[in-house]
């Protein structure tokens, strides 16, 4: 548009004939569209994995029986959740001199989605240089315009690597529950490995699908491989992959206590889109971590 146009205009937004196209139209096609999508109900479209499908919870790429001491520690800040959320998170957080910090992860390596997904094809499909995080600072450049699962997975890697994440993380370690504390001004976060974690700050990045399977999917019938977005299943494990604290996977079940208003607790997920499954509630219960508004106190 012309210097002159825009003069013409106070409040200088183009007409449609000057854009070649009606952008109110075109919001209204977006909205139709997405009220294809929606669907009343909601998370209950999904199920847990429990009872005969317990076995998908299962994760492939470790080897099982990892032990280790139940960890006792007053921390900066509790991430939970080793995907690009928790990693870009922690990154971020060492960068401006946070370091006492954990990583919870309940994988076996860092990589969230892209650890749990290895089926053959899977890539991402917004582009690799918009969708990979911390590309600049790690020096990366993706091979593909659409990279493929495993090049995504090793970047999850480099992250942890070149920002020294791997010594910070607790691996195959689930978070069973978190509490506010109001006088000590301070969460407890504990886990299925008997950890107990005080941290000033928490950070959700448990990921958008996690442990739930859609409801329509036949469960019952279905041989072979089945991959969703939370468990990436193959029929043959891989070697152990590296591990700082690296166990079984229980159930996400922890109790919850009054509902409250959320304290230095920041729910983030790593997704570039956005769409109604994403807002999915598959989160560790807590008494005050109900909403997903972002929150600061203290
Ligand atoms: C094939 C495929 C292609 C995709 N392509 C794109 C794309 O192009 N663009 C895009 O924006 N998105 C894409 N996505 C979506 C993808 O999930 C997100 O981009 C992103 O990876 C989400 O990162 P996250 O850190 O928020 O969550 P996740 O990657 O899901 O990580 C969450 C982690 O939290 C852990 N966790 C959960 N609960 C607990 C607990 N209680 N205790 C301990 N750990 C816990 C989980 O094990 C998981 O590793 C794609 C997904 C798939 C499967």
């Amino acid at each position: 548009m012309s210097e002159a146009t825009m003069e013409a205009k106070p409040n200088g937004i183009p007409t449609p004939e000057e854009l070649g196209f009606d952008p109110a139209a075109l919001r209204q096609k977006y909205a139709a569209e997405r009220a294809k999508r929606l669907r009343a109900d909601g998370n209950n479209q999904y199920q847990e994995i429990t009872g005969a499908h317990e076995h998908y919870n299962a994760d492939p790429y470790v080897q099982p029986g990892f032990t280790r001491p139940a960890m006792h520690e007053e921390l900066d800040a509790v991430i939970i959740g080793g995907g690009f959320g928790g990693l870009l998170a922690a990154a971020r957080l060492q960068e401006v001199g946070i370091t006492e910090i954990r990583i919870i992860e309940k994988a076996g390596d860092f990589g969230g989605t892209w650890y749990w997904n290895r089926y053959p094809g899977a890539q991402c499909d917004i582009e690799s240089y918009v969708y990979l995080p911390l590309l600049e600072e790690t020096g990366y450049m993706p091979k593909e315009k659409y990279s493929f699962a495993p090049e995504i997975y090793e970047h999850a890697q480099r992250i942890g690597k070149h920002f020294n994440l791997y010594k910070r993380a607790c691996f195959q370690t689930q978070v069973k529950d978190v509490r506010w504390d109001d006088g000590a001004g301070r969460w407890t976060i504990t886990t299925d490995r008997g950890d107990v974690f005080k941290a000033r700050f928490m950070i959700m990045s448990s990921g958008p699908l996690n442990r739930s399977f859609p409801r329509s999917r036949g469960l019952r019938s279905s041989k072979g491989i089945l991959s969703t977005q939370a468990v990436g299943t193959t029929t043959t494990p891989a070697g152990t992959p590296p591990a700082a604290c690296t166990s079984s996977r229980t159930n996400a079940s922890a109790s919850s206590g009054p509902g409250r208003p959320p304290f230095n607790v920041y729910r983030i997920s790593a997704s570039t889109r956005c769409s109604s499954t994403y807002s999915s509630a598959r989160l560790p219960r807590s008494t005050n971590a109900a909403t997903s508004r972002p929150t600061r106190n203290g």
